[in-house]
């Protein structure tokens, strides 16, 4: 009988009852795969749940969610049809399709080739199997150009993620001891700083080259998913500011900064723009009521809550361009010791009220 299987086919049969394992372990997981794609299809396109079909998932957002559900359902299909074709020969006894693995699932596919030629369906199995290894090595490549990096990117990002209290913020150095200084009536306000203390050259961030790698690696990691705009409580007010645009316009920032680099031979040339003002917006910055449910919420231990803070800090601290009521608490914070705009020395003057 004519075989266009080659002679390395199934090169892992030897290994007998594991082999059979293995084999019968990726039908059932390729089922599920189906499963689960046809529901998320219906969940984005039917159902349309209120976090995908928020405004920044509108245009190539929305393509390619979808498109990747449409790879991976082609893929599944074909994997299950080089078993189904596979299995078949193997019962009609063709030269090298000796008996090996299981198949659970395209066993029932298999009457699909009755009456067919064996050549027909080894053509068909074989056809199935090119397609199959060779869309996930075009899908592998579109991975980067894709949301679905997170595949990749998950493992070591929740590695790097934030494993101290949710709440807590980083000081800077310099503030710290500037409000050591004003809380000690004792010290010395022309005292020279301490050995080793230092002022950043910057203070927060307003580009994507203010960010550390790990906030950089966050953004290439989102999978999109909004769960963390669905639970802010900014978003849900209808307040400009959702933690997934956040990330999603770092990532694009951060590619056009790096075509940038490529144009200008490894080198960026300024471009007249940055992160916060042409992509995230003052106004989105300040919704933010630095609550960490976005943080609470993503499965992938994104921080979207560290970006905003940093740009928060680069408004306040270089711009001073902080909403006018938190300028006013600022200003007698820094005058008063207290948010309110009371002399320290009346603070303890409502004691004397009705004497
Ligand atoms: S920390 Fe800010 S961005 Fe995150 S959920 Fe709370 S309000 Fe929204
Ligand atoms: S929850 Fe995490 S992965 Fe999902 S959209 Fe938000 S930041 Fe991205």
């Amino acid at each position: 009988m004519v075989s266009l299987a080659p002679i390395e086919y199934r090169i892992f049969a030897p290994l007998g009852v594991l082999y059979d394992f293995l084999i019968g372990s990726f039908e059932i997981l390729a089922i599920l795969v189906i499963v689960a794609v046809v529901v998320f299809w219906i969940r984005r396109n039917i159902i349309r749940l209120q976090r995908f079909i928020k405004p920044e998932m509108k245009g190539w957002p929305k393509k390619d969610g979808n498109m990747i559900l449409y790879i991976e359902l082609v893929l599944m299909i074909l994997f299950l049809t080089m078993n189904g074709a596979d299995f078949k020969l193997q019962q009609m006894g063709v030269e090298y399709y000796t008996v090996a693995g299981s198949f659970p699932i395209s066993q029932f596919i298999t009457p699909l080739f009755d009456g067919m030629s064996a050549s027909s369906i080894s053509m068909i199995e074989r056809t199935a199997w090119w397609l199959h290894i060779v869309g996930i090595l075009c899908f592998l490549n579109y991975l980067y150009y894709s949301k679905h990096l997170h595949i990749l990117l998950a493992f070591p990002n929740t590695y790097f993620g934030k494993i101290g209290p949710k709440g807590q913020f980083k000081n800077l150095e310099s503030v710290t001891a500037e409000v050591k200084l004003m809380m000690d009536p004792t010290a010395d306000p022309f005292a020279a700083p301490a050995e080793g203390a230092s002022s950043p050259e910057k203070f927060g961030a307003s580009d994507v080259m203010d960010l550390s790698w790990v906030q950089l690696l966050n953004s290439y990691t989102c999978t999109e998913c909004g769960r963390c705009t669905s639970e802010c409580p900014a978003n849900q007010t209808g307040k400009k500011l959702s933690p997934r645009k956040i990330m999603m316009d770092t990532r694009d920032r951060l590619e056009e900064v790096g075509k940038n680099i490529d144009a200008n031979q490894g080198e960026f040339k300024d471009d007249g723009k940055q992160l916060l003002g042409d992509y995230i917006t003052n106004e989105e910055i300040w919704a933010c009521t630095s609550c960490n449910a976005c943080v609470e919420a993503c499965p992938v231990s994104i921080d979207p809550l560290s970006i905003i803070m940093d740009m928060r800090q680069y408004l306040v601290m270089e711009k001073s361009a902080a909403p006018a009521e938190l300028n006013n608490m600022m200003g007698n914070i820094e005058n008063n010791g207290a948010p309110w705009p009371f002399s320290q020395m009346d603070r303890v003057n409502w004691t004397q009220e009705g004497r």
